[in-house]
């Protein structure tokens, strides 16, 4: 028997997704050091529950027009402002591979046109998380050298992505 999935059912897997591979990336990556790397701020729902429940680490956000909520907005310094496509080659220069955590939420509503981005920006990020890392996305990554994992609980397949290095 199919189920009819609305566009509110989607939503809500995709949040309910988003928080629990948040939390289970967050979990195994506590004692590394390395910095966090947000990748598309938005309104800054994610960014601010990374920064809620991640401490002593640095988290960079990567956003090409900053429109977040005044309490989920990121100090300068910590803002990477331009287009992915640009700022994560120029990222890996300046920190090389050593991202401990990287969250991606970058697509709008058009999944097709999020597959073809998810695979142009995949080579960039690879080289920016260091070995044992965890990358968390919301779109299927292409990835040569990093391991999809089995979602944790409470994560619907398909609404979100977890790989380690
Ligand atoms: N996770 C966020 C939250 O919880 O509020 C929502 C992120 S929103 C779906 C996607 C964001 O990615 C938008 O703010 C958009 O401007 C940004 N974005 C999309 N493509 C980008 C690109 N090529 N370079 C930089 N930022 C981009």
């Amino acid at each position: 028997m199919t189920k009819d999935v609305s566009r509110l059912d989607l939503f809500i897997d995709r949040m309910v997704s988003q928080r629990a591979c948040l939390d289970f990336a967050i979990s195994e990556t506590a004692d590394m050091t390395g910095p966090v790397f947000e990748l598309g701020l938005g309104n800054g729902r994610t960014y601010h529950h990374m920064k809620t429940h991640i401490k002593g680490r640095d988290t960079y956000v990567f956003e090409r027009a900053v429109a977040s909520h005044p309490d989920s907005t990121p100090p300068d310094e910590m803002l990477i402002l331009g287009d992915v496509r640009e700022t994560l080659p120029a990222s890996v220069e300046r920190f090389g591979a050593a991202a401990s955590l990287i969250h991606a939420d970058l697509g709008g509503h058009n999944r097709e046109k999020n597959d073809v981005f998810a695979r142009f920006v995949s080579p960039l990020i690879e080289p920016l998380l260091a070995p044992g890392g965890l990358m968390v996305s919301s779109d299927r990554m292409y990835f040569e050298t990093l391991t999809e994992l089995p979602l944790p609980l409470g994560a619907v397949e398909g609404r979100c992505f977890v790989y380690r290095r």
